[in-house]
């Protein structure tokens, strides 16, 4: 969840003559419309292999297809890989990555280099209707959705920039522009596109995907019983401060949240994450720390306290580095498993949006 700009970016728009799109198709779909061409069905299975596995970004590299059919998809058809705007590194190795859409819309793509293995954050909105009070990606409000295609085409150019560093992606996480249950379609079409052995064929256990708290689709979605990790943002441990902070809150309040929430567990065994964003004076005191506790004691959980990444458009400040102590440390004195997220990429204007922010502006 994260976003956007208000107008479009104006620099290097792509104009696609409606080419066909390879990650917009299925393996079923892209056989087809080989077929269609006059070329063997199998030849979807080694471009396939090509985009999602061996990290091709051109057909000219796809060696085992003939030139004739190669020269034929250059002109045909297009992978569906997105423009990249900059690619900003930090010193601690975190990529922020802004691509521009093919309408002129920028998005932004986070690739994280944990101990375990590198991370995709990416987004599923242009903008966000949400309207969190902490969050730079929500400033211009909800501008479109981004398709399944847009979202492979981050993880797979995310793949790409972590490839250069001689290390792979190993987990997703869908914590970027836009709440991704508000994009329902697009997000189900891409987790199916993710966990399909004949296109990523990622594990979804490796998948995070994050949300605002829609009761309903926390709901729908444990019916999928996909084994993925639901990262709820919770950032208050009451409806009156947490609708100060989240004004989703008023329409899906705590109490049947945690109740979907628990549902999710039970349907699918996994356990979900309660991220909290500590904010000086809002939110990070020792009462609230024990209501937080109150609230989940029993529930099979964890919780990620956050510190804020301070916007400058923003009048908020990250809690200082003793009220995280200490509030962690009333967690776990209260036997909640706790952790502090470590911050990553603080040098290259962090919070989700802030880089698109920050070009639209320059602009
Ligand atoms: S934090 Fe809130 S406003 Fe920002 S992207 Fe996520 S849901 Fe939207």
């Amino acid at each position: 969840m994260q976003a956007g700009g208000a107008g479009q970016i104006n620099k290097g728009v792509i104009i696609s003559l409606r080419k066909a799109v390879i990650l917009k198709f299925t393996p079923k779909e892209l056989m087809q419309f080989l077929v269609n061409l006059g070329e063997p069905g199998y030849r979807a299975k080694q471009i396939l292999e090509w985009v999602y596995q061996k990290g091709a970004t051109s057909f000219k590299e796809m060696t085992n297809l003939p030139i004739s059919l190669r020269e034929r998809l250059e002109q045909t058809t297009e992978i569906g890989f997105l423009e990249k705007i900059t690619e900003q590194v930090s010193a601690d190795g975190t990529a922020k990555i802004l691509f521009n859409l093919s309408d002129g819309q920028g998005v932004e793509t986070v690739v994280l280099p944990y101990d375990i293995g590198y991370s995709a954050c990416i987004s599923t909105q242009v903008g966000c209707k949400m309207g969190c009070i902490f969050c730079a990606s929500g400033l211009p409000g909800y501008i479109r959705n981004l398709t399944a295609a847009e979202m492979m085409a981050q993880v797979l150019q995310a793949g790409g920039s972590a490839r250069n560093r001689d290390q792979e992606l190993k987990s997703l996480v869908l914590m970027g522009s836009g709440e991704p249950l508000d994009n329902w379609d697009a997000t189900i079409k891409f987790l199916e596109a993710v966990k399909d052995p004949g296109r990523l064929g990622m594990s979804l256990r490796h998948v995070t995907l994050s949300t605002s708290g829609l009761v309903p689709k926390i709901k729908e979605l444990a019916a999928l019983e996909f084994p993925l990790t639901l990262a709820v943002s919770l950032h208050a441990p009451n409806d009156d401060l947490r609708s100060k902070i989240m004004p989703i809150n008023t329409k899906y309040p705590l109490t049947p949240l945690l109740t979907a929430c628990d549902e999710y567990t039970k349907a699918t065994g996994r356990r979900v994450t309660y991220e909290y964003i500590l904010i000086a004076g809002l939110n990070d005191s020792v009462d609230l720390a024990l209501e937080l506790s109150a609230r989940l004691r029993g529930r099979n959980c964890h919780v990620n306290l956050i510190t804020l990444n301070a916007v400058p458009e923003l009048d908020l400040r990250p809690s200082p580095e003793v009220a995280v102590r200490t509030f962690r440390d009333t967690l776990r004195q209260k036997k909640i498993n706790v952790t502090v997220r470590r911050e990553l990429g603080a040098d290259i204007a962090a919070a989700c949006g802030q880089l698109r922010n920050n070009y639209m502006r320059e602009c």
